[in-house]
């Protein structure tokens, strides 16, 4: 068995016992491999191995990455901060943009899916700790831009996401992530019908907190592939 697949057979038990212990069903979470700076024999292996989804954060890396067949066989997810002149090459390519957090990014997203005659999903990101150096939504503005979001029709937005601070004390995350479970049950029910299905949120150090607050989707790097290493 290849290191990947070990893994994410370890990560998957892991989650199932998250799920459990917090009265879950385990079939309800999906596990997207946040595979930024690994190349596409990595990819392959994670899919192999079985994996929801792939997420990439760079559209550049992204591209070149297609042209090698990386995420042949699994969805492929964009997760990283998008910029505005960046927003056509990843529109219809990849099935969800798990970050779409501002208002500017969702008329761009929704005036490129016009433009291919699609229908893009994405998920909101919440800045849930109100961070400078971190894109997404404010809490307070969330709301507000949820409900604007359902006038674009060429967006069906289907979740939140959110990265929260850096952890500082084991737990830290916790209060976080409960706050967003909160948001995202609120706003589906009252604007989308109940009809919400992704809370994206829990990485390598903290997804079994994800878990316990809700999370349906976690997005997993080091713990699946490996300490990334930074030039
Ligand atoms: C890198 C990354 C992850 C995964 O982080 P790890 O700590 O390596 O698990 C998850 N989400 C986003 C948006 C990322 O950029």
């Amino acid at each position: 068995m290849s290191t990947i697949e070990e893994n994410i057979r370890s990560i998957r038990s892991r989650m199932a016992a998250a799920a459990e212990k917090a009265g879950r069903d385990p079939g309800d979470i999906l596990l997207v491999g946040a595979s930024k700076m690994n190349d596409a024999a990595a990819c392959q292996a994670a899919i192999q191995a079985g994996i929801d989804a792939l997420g990439e954060n760079r559209v550049q890396e992204m591209t070149a990455k297609l042209q090698e067949h990386a995420y042949d066989g699994a969805p492929l997810h964009f997760i990283g901060h998008l910029q505005r002149n960046k927003v056509r090459q990843v529109v219809g390519v990849v099935s969800l943009i798990q970050s779409a957090g501002s208002w500017e990014l969702l008329e761009e997203i929704e005036r490129q899916a016009e433009k291919k005659d699609l229908t893009q999903e994405v998920l909101l990101e919440v800045n849930i700790g109100g961070e400078e150096s971190k894109s997404g939504f404010a809490p307070q503005d969330l709301y507000e831009a949820a409900e604007k979001a359902r006038d674009l029709s060429h967006i069906r937005v289907r979740g939140l996401m959110t990265i929260p601070p850096v952890e500082q004390v084991p737990h830290g995350n916790l209060p976080y992530f409960v706050e967003v479970s909160r948001l995202y049950v609120d706003i589906s029910r009252k604007l989308y019908d109940n009809s919400f299905a992704y809370l994206s949120m829990g990485m390598s150090d903290d997804f079994e907190d994800a878990i316990a607050a809700g999370a349906t989707m976690v997005r997993v790097g080091s713990a699946i592939f490996g300490r990334r290493h930074y030039q």
